[in-house]
């Protein structure tokens, strides 16, 4: 949530383990009320974080850093929220999906690694800070892992349908995940399989990536959480791109298809209904 209605509509929740309220802060006032374009949004945010808090309710921040993310200001940012008593906070590079406005801030693997590094440099290699995400995924940000992403791993349905293949890219939709899960070519998508994911090295596609090698080598995970995340010293090599596909733009043709599509089932409902009288 943007935090904005939490304020006004909180009674309407009870605090559990099982709930959270995930704020989405992209940094400092400056920062934020720059990102969503509009003054007064960080403070309402900050203080309906604090009204969730001292409702007893569980509260995460969720923050994606750009291009222009100064590192020095962000390690602040990230110290003040953590002094704030948040459960966890989940950070990650932006990604210049297709439809964003704003295609020139968004980070290549390079520079995400580079200001991931810096950051993480100013927090004793994350163990600074209430970060929610895995301390492997820290790692790949780093640049001290090279991963595959799992696309399926962080879903996304919208009034569309299962958006294909994941969160930042709408090449399709179907109307179940069974039909997600089975029918979607997961080989064509991925950083070295396609031009567009070149670039993407965000949370909700490779978390899950993440979370699977802690399940799969514990002890790589423990030495992270142990020792914070390394941020000097050579990187892993990145997949190669010398295979990927081309890009495709198909997500203006995507919606006209399903506008079609919901206009001609409104039609034959009408028809139905006419029928029916
Ligand atoms: S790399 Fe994976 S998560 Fe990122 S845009 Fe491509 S398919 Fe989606």
């Amino acid at each position: 949530t943007n935090a904005l209605l939490l304020a006004k509509k909180i009674d309407l929740f009870k605090p559990s383990p099982y709930f959270t309220w995930s704020i989405h802060l992209d940094g400092d006032k400056e920062m934020h009320d720059r990102a969503v374009c509009q003054d007064g949004v960080y403070e309402r945010a900050v203080e309906a974080l604090k009204l969730a808090k001292s409702k007893g309710f569980r509260v995460t921040t969720n923050s994606t850093f750009f291009s222009d993310a100064d590192p020095e200001r962000v390690a602040k940012f990230l110290d003040a929220t953590t002094a704030l008593g948040v459960d966890g906070m989940t950070l990650s590079p932006g990604y210049a999906y297709e439809r964003a406005p704003d295609q020139t801030h968004f980070l290549n693997r390079t520079r995400t690694k580079d200001l991931f590094r810096a950051i993480l440099r100013r927090g004793r290699g994350g163990k600074a800070w209430e970060l929610s995400q895995s301390t492997l995924f820290m790692n790949f940000l780093a640049g001290n892992v090279s991963y595959r992403c799992t696309p399926w791993g962080m879903p996304l349905r919208t009034v569309f349908g299962w958006q294909r293949p994941c969160y930042l890219l709408g090449e399709g939709y179907v109307p179940t995940f069974k039909q997600l899960m089975e029918e979607t070519d997961w080989d064509a998508y991925g950083v070295g399989n396609y031009e567009k994911c070149a670039d993407c090295m965000v949370h909700s596609g490779f978390e899950a990536t993440a979370v699977a090698d802690s399940v799969r080598r514990p002890w790589r995970a423990a030495a992270v959480a142990l020792f914070g995340v390394r941020t000097e010293g050579p990187m892993a090599p990145d997949v190669s791109l010398e295979n990927q596909r081309p890009a495709e733009y198909v997500y203006d043709e995507n919606i006209a298809k399903l506008s079609e599509i919901r206009e001609h089932e409104a039609q034959q409902r009408a028809e139905q209904r006419s029928t029916a009288a």
